[in-house]
């Protein structure tokens, strides 16, 4: 019965409301409680532990504790043992209003002085109140369960990690258990089964098992790419740039390096400022590029343009840099050095919805060639802050909400999210296990052609403002590689993959019938290796599995005889006895770049 709907005492006189436990709410409760009969737990086991605080977060909770002794995880086995002992003493949780002096003096006296300073801090008007369950007394707004038995049992301490009091470096380190708490066992088992796919899926991981990058110390946060990882990017970049070059974007390329005056007059060297790697030469402070807009401003200011030229679609494929602390760096995810697929369409004002809905049809179909098909978006529109006028401002989110309805995707508002010269949407693409990656985004921008002062000569012979709208679709081809990695667990898809096929010969007799079948495959666009090893098949079979290779063509005397190849594909037990040219036919189709790219 303790585990049907939950009973959250709201207020002070401890007015119980009724809310399901299948709520988004019972969730964050459910969490919060796990955290302090975790601390009561903690407080039993070593009475001279002091608490401090202990938060829900996603997918769980954490509580940081002042132990002098670290947890050890025989430690977490004890503590979770002891949690379910509290959980079936079904022990009541009250919630109590104190006085503010009391409440000090209280947590003094058990020598919790963590406790007692957050108490000093909080506001003067703040009530102060705390929750009581069994012995246990710990300072929170609430709300909380009316039992302990209401937990249930979805619950699991997942690590601990060190954490600075109020996140500070200069206070004392503290110890932080993380765990993860859910409304019942099967939420508990999908989670912990999400983790495991998410860790077997770890870019990082693949890239070293795939041999595609690897990151080191003396250039944190930017990749180098091996051969196989950089013919993966080509192969990316070709793909995007035929796309484009179907869509009409003329590319071009703009310097590395440019003077700070350039990021002053855009606005970057006041707003970005932090993130910029600057360099200096000649006396000059140079920057390097964070991103490509002004650059792309001064190729349109090149020549007189008129409303003819427009729109006028300029994209690159730009080598950025942006200064990321060292802990917030994450593989391919999280980089210092990237490329973005970026691209400044300017036009008027009248042509925002056609050219967003151009954008975004775009966009759908290299995300489907790309195997995303869940697409969602995030309009973000006018924040309180913002340049232009509110006529504007109306005119550019009705233009990108016409252009959003017409591709029919589910939508959310961001509301006040849009940048400070105008709207934006985002482009969330879902993964094989469910987990979300922005990528794309469409923003309007009515600032930079002002500040940059970019025109054009209308109709009417007067100078006009062409709007910029600057877009992305992948983001960066590094972040969008470790998604693809993620999304694939490696085994990417035919055109994608590195090394499409691997030649690997049963026998020496088979040598002479191997080299000339690489020689076909190549000449039909293929990227082959062959291994002659004088190593057992099921050994080759093996290691280029993990190489994460989709196609082994294994060959023997009996296929040198006959012409024939035996292919395997990555993950299946059986092999398929196929004529040459009939495997050359189809391979060659399905590796070639898909939609309307070049080579296809
Ligand atoms: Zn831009």
């Amino acid at each position: 019965g303790v585990l049907a709907d939950l009973r959250l005492p709201i207020e002070a006189d401890a007015n119980l409301e009724i809310i399901t436990r299948q709520s988004d709410e019972a969730l964050d409760v459910l969490r919060h409680d796990c955290a302090h009969v975790l601390a009561e737990a903690a407080k039993e086991l070593w009475p001279a532990i002091q608490v401090t605080i202990g938060p829900s977060i996603e997918d769980g909770f954490f509580y940081d504790f002042s132990k002098e002794e670290p947890f050890t995880p025989d430690d977490l086995e004890k503590l979770e043992k002891r949690m379910s002992e509290i959980v079936a003493r079904d022990e009541a949780i009250e919630r109590q209003v104190w006085d503010r002096q009391q409440a000090i003096d209280y947590f003094k006296s058990i020598g919790e002085h963590y406790k007692a300073e957050i108490i000093e801090d909080l506001p003067a008007d703040e009530p102060i109140s705390v929750y009581q369950q069994g012995e246990f007394i710990d300072l929170c707004r609430g709300p909380h369960l009316a039992s302990t038995a209401q937990l249930g049992d979805a619950f699991k301490l997942m690590k601990v990690a060190g954490a600075y009091w109020r996140g500070d470096s200069r206070n004392e380190m503290l110890q932080r258990i993380y765990g993860t708490c859910w409304r019942n066992k099967k939420e508990l088992k999908a989670y912990l089964h999400r983790l495991e796919e998410a860790e077997k899926r770890d870019h990082r991981r693949l890239g070293k098992e795939m041999d595609l990058f690897h990151f080191q110390e003396e250039a944190a946060g930017m990749p180098f790419w091996h051969p196989k990882g950089w013919n993966l990017y080509r192969t990316l970049e070709r793909y995007m740039q035929g796309r484009l070059d179907d869509g009409g974007y003329k590319e071009v390329k703009t310097p590395q390096l440019v003077d700070r005056t350039l990021w002053e007059k855009s606005g970057h060297w006041e707003k970005f400022r932090e993130h910029m790697y600057t360099t200096e030469s000649e006396e000059r402070i140079f920057a390097l590029k964070p991103m490509n807009c002004p650059g792309h401003v001064q190729i349109y200011r090149q020549r007189l343009k008129s409303y003819r030229d427009l729109p006028l679609r300029l994209a690159e494929f730009g080598s950025c840099h942006r200064y990321e602390p060292s802990g917030a760096l994450h593989g391919l995810m999280r980089v210092r050095a990237f490329t973005q697929d970026d691209a400044h369409i300017f036009c008027t004002e009248d042509q925002i919805t056609s050219e967003s809905q151009i954008f975004c049809d775009l966009l759908l179909s290299i995300y489907k060639d790309l195997g995303f098909e869940e697409v969602h978006v995030k309009f973000a529109d006018r924040p309180e802050v913002r340049a232009g006028e509110d006529a504007v401002w109306d005119q550019a989110e009705d233009a990108l909400m016409t252009a959003l309805k017409a591709t029919g995707l589910s939508f959310t508002m961001n509301p006040g999210e849009g940048a400070f010269y105008g709207p934006k949407l985002e482009f969330v693409l879902r993964d094989a296990i469910g987990r979300e990656w922005q990528c794309g985004t469409l923003q309007v921008d009515f600032v930079l052609p002002e500040r940059l002062d970019a025109s054009y000569v209308g109709e009417d012979n007067a100078r006009h403002r062409p709007v910029m709208l600057h877009r992305a679709i992948l983001g960066s081809f590094e972040r969008f590689i470790g998604v693809l990695i993620e999304h694939y667990a490696g085994r990417l898809p035919l055109w994608l993959s590195p090394v499409q096929i691997v030649i690997a010969t049963i026998t020496n007799e088979a040598d002479a019938y191997a080299e000339s079948v690489a020689a076909a495959m190549r000449a039909a666009g293929l990227r082959v290796e062959m291994d002659l090893r004088n190593e057992k098949i099921g050994y080759k079979v093996r290691e280029h599995s993990l190489a994460k290779v989709p196609v082994i063509a294994a060959i023997g005397a009996r296929e040198a005889e006959e012409g024939s190849l035996a292919l395997r594909r990555l993950g299946d037990k059986g092999q398929e006895d196929v004529a040459l040219a009939d495997a050359i036919a189809s391979l060659s189709k399905e590796g070639s770049l898909p939609g309307s790219g070049p080579g296809s």
